[in-house]
């Protein structure tokens, strides 16, 4: 346990909760550099690594105009045009080589939405409404913890949704079909932040923490300095998660 001394002395974790972060299934939807963020700082907390795993999601090669956020790939994968999820792994296995790692190189879409039904907490990592929005969809239907962030210039805002407890995202954001094709900027600290938040979620959630796990919609303007909390409720009527 030498490795995990640091976070084992955090009383709320402690040994028991860093047993739990071992056998964790994770599953993150997007390799860029939210996911890469979530990612390693996962691997680095052990998750997964005993009876569980970390499964990576993307379709996606390295480009040069991904360094500058995506913290894993070098400027090697992007020549080599490598799938995220393939220069990612070769990335967490430098980190941990006995990491229990699981990548498809494939879109997050309703042909594998199933296959949440095999995770203890799924984490958005992606960069459009559409794919976020089903997977809140999978979420509510699978009954999983789903952990959220967006993000866009200099801000973004994160929520963490424990289907039949919380409101869903569907709660308080109506849902966006289109995806938007328009390239989004954002500058490279952003996706750290959120990223690290994301992971802490997600341990709190592996760890059986749940009073500790955000359930307002937090913001945060980097640039301009301002943070805001949105509490959100259930919506009677949600289309999403209703209950019958
Ligand atoms: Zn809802």
């Amino acid at each position: 346990m030498e490795r995990y001394l640091r976070q084992t002395l955090f009383a709320p974790l402690g040994e028991a909760g860093q047993r739990l972060l071992q056998r964790g299934r994770v599953l993150i939807v997007g390799c860029g550099a939210l996911g890469g963020t979530v990612a390693d700082l996962l691997v680095r907390a052990g998750v997964g690594k005993d009876d569980g795993r970390i499964t990576l999601l993307d379709p996606d090669v390295v480009q040069l105009s991904n360094l500058h956020r995506q913290v894993l790939f070098t400027e090697e994968d992007a020549r080599q045009g490598r799938f995220k999820v393939e220069a990612a792994q070769k990335a967490l296995l430098q980190a941990d080589q006995a990491a229990n790692l699981e990548i498809f190189p494939v879109r997050f879409d309703e042909s594998n939405l199933s296959m949440v039904a095999d995770f203890d907490v799924l984490v958005d990592a992606t960069d459009n409404f559409p794919t976020r929005f089903l997977m809140n969809r999978a979420a509510v239907k699978y009954g999983k913890p789903f952990v959220t962030a967006g993000i866009a210039g200099a801000s973004g805002q994160t929520v963490t949704i424990l289907p039949g407890v919380t409101a869903c995202l569907e709660c308080f954001l109506q849902a966006v079909e289109e995806i938007q094709e328009n390239i989004i900027p954002v500058l490279g600290p952003l996706p750290q932040i959120f990223g690290a938040m994301e992971a802490m979620e997600t341990i709190k959630i592996l760890s059986g923490c749940l009073d500790a796990v955000n359930r307002s919609l937090l913001t945060f303007d980097l640039w301009g300095n301002r943070t805001h909390r949105f509490e959100v409720v259930r919506s009677v009527d949600c289309s999403v998660c209703k209950e019958p």
